[in-house]
């Protein structure tokens, strides 16, 4: 029998999940979730209900596995918990600040119910984590680098949708290739928010805005521009559409660390991803994690886990007999 996969929520990872579970032949989709009035919303897959969030108790026994595609600022920290009384979940929550209190929330409604829910799901957090731990437990003297990029970053493109005057952007997140080439040089150089990355604006501007004042707003803005070099270009609102309305993204985790009596031998250690579509990569990992959470509660096990508690064969369709043979 296959897994039967719910989808919560229905943007960029709704739309991905639905691929994802169409490329894996031990899944089905079995309804999509949305707060918006499901008569309004159009799903790529025939035949799948599309359900009114209202109604999702009466799904309990019908879903396996309820992928949460919600926002990681106000969706997720509130449908976590929610759902994980319901179903056994996936979320992608990505405020690595607060993963903590996530894990707590939806720990104790997963316990209480008899569910798993595995969190923080994705590339980062999810795959880069799990580099980031393989690399410090093998390399204890050594150093570690994240670089993103280039990739379009959404939390960036909405603070400038945010400014007055501004009708539509893009930003992209670029690695500076120097500080990229000196730590995989294993140079191991100490590297301030400006010299690791510089950040790419493409704006749209409403008609008769004032272009310097935007600009201005965005290279000032705390946090998200002003420790950066920032580089805006007005476009069209064709060239948006034609030019840059992808949303690819990827980066690099290395790890550099030195062995031997007098930690003379230098070693790299580098996990890159270089993704077109950074929505349908994220919900490819998602779902190979809802195919552990399948098999978790098969165990009878509950509560919540993140990547770093699930081992990696939990994740295959294939058996460990097929695994040792061909990957191991
Ligand atoms: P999104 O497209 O903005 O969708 C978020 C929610 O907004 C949807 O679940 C949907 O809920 C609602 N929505 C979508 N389109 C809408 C529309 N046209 N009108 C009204 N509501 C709409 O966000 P996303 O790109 O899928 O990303 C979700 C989260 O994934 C992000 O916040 C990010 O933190 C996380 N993420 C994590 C990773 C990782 O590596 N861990 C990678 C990528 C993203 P309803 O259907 O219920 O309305």
């Amino acid at each position: 029998m296959s897994i039967r996969i719910g989808i919560l929520g229905y943007g960029n990872l709704g739309r991905g999940v639905e691929c994802a579970v169409a490329a894996n032949e031990d899944m089905e989709l079995a309804a999509v979730f949305t707060r918006r009035d499901p008569s309004a919303l159009k799903i790529a897959t025939a035949g799948v209900p599309v359900v009114s969030v209202n109604e999702a108790e009466a799904w309990k026994d019908k879903i396996d596995v309820m992928i949460l595609c919600g926002g990681s600022a106000t969706d997720l920290p509130v449908q976590g918990p929610k759902y994980a009384k319901l179903f056994n979940i996936i979320d992608s929550f990505d405020t690595h600040a607060r993963i903590p209190e996530h894990y707590a929330a939806v720990d104790k409604a997963a316990k209480e119910s008899g569910h798993i829910g595995i969190i923080s799901v994705g590339w980062d957090p999810g795959l880069f984590s799990l580099a980031r731990v393989y690399s410090n437990a093998i390399l204890p003297q050594g150093r570690d680098y994240t670089f993103w990029g280039r990739g379009v970053s959404q939390g960036h493109s909405d603070a400038i949708r945010r400014i007055k005057g501004v009708k539509d952007a893009r930003q992209y997140t670029v690695p500076v290739p120097a500080a990229l080439e000196a730590v995989r040089a294993g140079k191991n150089p100490e590297l301030t928010t400006r010299q690791k990355h510089t950040r790419e604006c493409f704006v749209v501007l409403e008609e008769g805005a004032d272009a310097a004042y935007v600009e201005n707003e965005i290279k000032t803005m705390p946090n998200y521009f002003a420790d950066y070099d920032t580089t805006v270009t007005f476009i069209s609102e064709e060239e948006l559409q034609a030019n840059h309305r992808g949303l690819p993204h990827g980066g690099s985790v290395i790890r550099t660390g030195t062995t031997g009596h007098a930690q003379e031998n230098k070693h790299v250690i580098e996990f890159k991803l270089d993704l077109d579509s950074n929505p349908e990569f994220t919900t490819s990992v998602l779902i190979a994690y809802a195919r552990a959470a399948y098999r978790l509660a098969k165990e009878g096990q509950t509560g919540c886990r993140t990547v770093l508690d699930i081992a990696p064969a939990y994740l295959c369709a294939q058996s460990g007999e097929e695994l040792r043979a061909h990957l191991l």
